[in-house]
């Protein structure tokens, strides 16, 4: 009831949107003056170079023509359900005509889960790597393919897991690995991991490097941390998604993942909403591909 009446009308979305974008102010798009007077249809008239802004242009809600309360009732069943959400439940939550919009306003929500120029890691973590998706079971002769390999990153937080960065690669190279750590984690930091040669240079990355375990199985025998997200992430994709993901989606579902599985400590929820908003206002609308089913299982 809360969240009801703080954003009952459009302005009151639009003037939230404002704050967070710009925190400092207002400020033109193009020349970046803080000189701009609103004009009647709430755009920011620059009076310098005579350019108007839109808060929403460079938003995940760019180009949008829903009202923004749908948006921002879409965010706040986002980050209230404590698992997560699909398609059709937003479609259903929202009570939108049509399953394509719901799919592609959740795609878009989870590209602004991702942080923009979030920080690395620091301290001790475990990088390994693990493949998910594969084969579904009874279809036989698919081999590999399908399957994909994921570099899995948790933050040694005692006894327990820190934070989490979850990250697509194309192959266990070192190219591959040495990639998704320098993106995840901070140099000077000890990163552990088992002894594949992919992991081999990272000393002269500037990380300090324990081999904890020899044995070098790509995508088995995980480090215990990397092993509890992965099987959290598998039944999580299980529960909320049905395990259905071709892997070019993979992405934004790790993302989700990573979004939640960070913040879950967080009790407060309208932090989480806050955060989230606040992500959608600095992530720019991307192109998004048509919804399809997919073939492929955890
Ligand atoms: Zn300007």
């Amino acid at each position: 009831m809360e969240f009801e009446r703080r954003f009952a009308t459009e302005e009151a979305c639009r003037a939230y949107l404002v704050q967070l974008r710009w925190p400092d102010g207002i400020r033109c798009l193009r020349c970046t003056s803080p000189s701009v007077w609103r004009t009647a249809r709430g755009l920011y008239h620059c009076t310098f170079c005579h350019f108007q802004t839109s808060v929403l242009a460079g938003t995940t809600f760019q180009d949008t023509k829903a009202d923004l309360r749908l948006w921002f009732r879409a965010m706040w069943y986002v980050t209230n359900q404590k698992s997560g959400v699909s398609a059709l439940g937003l479609q259903r939550a929202l009570g939108l005509g049509c399953y394509q919009t719901a799919w592609t306003w959740l795609q878009k929500l989870r590209a602004a889960m991702v942080r923009p120029g979030r920080d690395r890691l620091t301290g001790v973590v475990e990088a390994d790597e693990a493949y998910l998706g594969g084969p579904r079971p009874g279809l036989p002769g698919r081999g590999a393919a399908g399957k994909t390999l994921v570099s899995v990153i948790t933050q040694v937080d005692g006894r327990g897991i820190g934070r989490i960065r979850l990250r697509r690669i194309p192959d266990a190279s070192a190219r591959s690995l040495e990639r998704a750590v320098r993106a995840a984690v901070e140099p000077g930091s000890v990163v552990r991991t088992d002894g594949w040669s992919g992991y081999r240079q990272l000393e002269t990355l500037g990380y300090r490097h324990e081999v904890v375990r020899e044995e070098a199985e790509v995508g088995q025998h995980l480090l215990p941390r990397v092993n509890r997200v992965v099987a959290l992430f598998k039944r999580w994709l299980l529960g909320v998604h049905q395990g259905a993901v071709t892997p070019a989606y993979l992405d934004a579902y790790l993302d989700e993942f990573t979004f939640r599985f960070n913040r879950r400590t967080s009790r407060w929820r309208g932090k989480l909403f806050y955060r989230l908003v606040q992500q959608a206002v600095q992530v720019p609308s991307r192109p998004q591909r048509t919804a399809r089913r997919a073939v492929v299982t955890p």
